[in-house]
């Protein structure tokens, strides 16, 4: 038995008019994880779940679900897999309940099972009280919901959604959010795509970055914000340095070559903390410049936002 819900090997996307969406992704998701595919607009997130989901062809990589090479089975390798696209992806003119309740019955589910998992799922979204409404007659963000609960049907090991909270309000976002922890909590492995750097960090236990089709950073959630919370300078030093010299320092320093030094600093530390540091150690510094750092520039960008 695979241990991955999803591996994605050197996957590449290449659109008519020469357009690369996707340029050799590769990925892993441990079962029982939940991920985040975080990136910009026009990042690729939609095109690698259009992949996963067969709604997209790629031009050329791998990709298996639970283990399974969606080229070579692909109904079994999709068995298990929920997903929660952009689109509308039912009969508006349908009440909510009979959506439900017809994609249950394409499962085969007995009439029961169907008629208790439509109830969990309406009221775990906050729907139920809208089951008789037509499909058409929901806002956007219920919509979506909707398309959560049937995407959760048929309790599917994998659940991908592309970003799910889009046209959500804020208050329902959390109730959204309290329900995906849950349902990971119970064991459904979750990867959702965002553009949002709150959402990521409030769900996910691990990351990838994606940015202009191509994964920038892939990291834990953890050291992804310990990491975002330093900041790196670099001090060119008027003498050759002396590693002892260092080698008890309270601070990251890495020597780069004879004359330089990097310094990892918390972004709460004061700078003259490490100026006095440096001066105590006789090490005198001639300048002094902040490391440009792609993924803080990233972040901010998707802040702003
Ligand atoms: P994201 O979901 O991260 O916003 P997408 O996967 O939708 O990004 O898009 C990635 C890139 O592929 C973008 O440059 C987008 O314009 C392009 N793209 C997406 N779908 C198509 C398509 N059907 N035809 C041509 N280009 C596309």
């Amino acid at each position: 038995m695979s241990e991955n819900a999803l591996k994605i090997e050197n996957l590449s996307k290449i659109y008519p008019g020469d357009l690369v969406a996707l340029n050799n992704i590769s990925l892993e998701v441990k079962k029982g994880d939940f991920y985040a595919l975080l990136g910009p607009n026009g990042a690729g997130k939609s095109t690698t779940i259009g992949i996963i989901s067969s709604l997209v062809t790629k031009t050329s990589g791998l990709v298996e679900l639970m283990g399974i090479d969606i080229d070579v089975n692909h109904s079994k390798a999709k068995k298990n897999l929920g997903v929660v696209g952009q689109e509308v992806n039912f009969n508006q003119f349908e009440t909510v309940l009979q959506i439900l309740e017809q994609q249950a019955g394409y499962f085969g589910l007995p009439r029961k099972i169907i008629k208790e998992r439509s109830e969990y799922y309406l009221r775990n979204l906050g729907l139920w009280d809208k089951r008789k409404e037509q499909g058409r007659n929901l806002s956007g963000g219920m919509k979506r919901r909707l398309m959560v609960a049937k995407a959760l049907i048929n309790n599917p090991d994998l659940l991908i959604l592309d970003e799910p909270t889009a046209g959500v309000d804020i208050e329902l976002r959390r109730s959204l959010w309290d329900f995906l922890i849950e349902i990971n909590n119970n064991g459904t492995t979750i990867i959702l795509t965002t553009h949002y750097l709150e959402e990521a960090e409030k769900l996910c236990k691990n990351i990838s970055i994606i940015d202009k089709g191509e994964i920038v950073k892939t990291s834990s959630m953890q050291s992804l914000l310990r990491e975002l919370d330093t900041e790196i300078f670099i001090f060119d030093l008027k003498d050759e340095i002396d590693s002892k010299s260092i080698s008890n320092s309270p601070f990251e320093i890495k020597i780069l070559d004879t004359y330089q030094i990097s310094v990892e600093i918390n972004k709460s530390q004061s700078l003259n903390e490490i100026f006095g540091y440096l001066n105590e150690n006789n090490l005198n510094i001639l300048s002094m410049r902040n490391e440009t750092n792609r993924l803080e520039e990233l972040f901010l960008d998707l802040t702003e936002k």
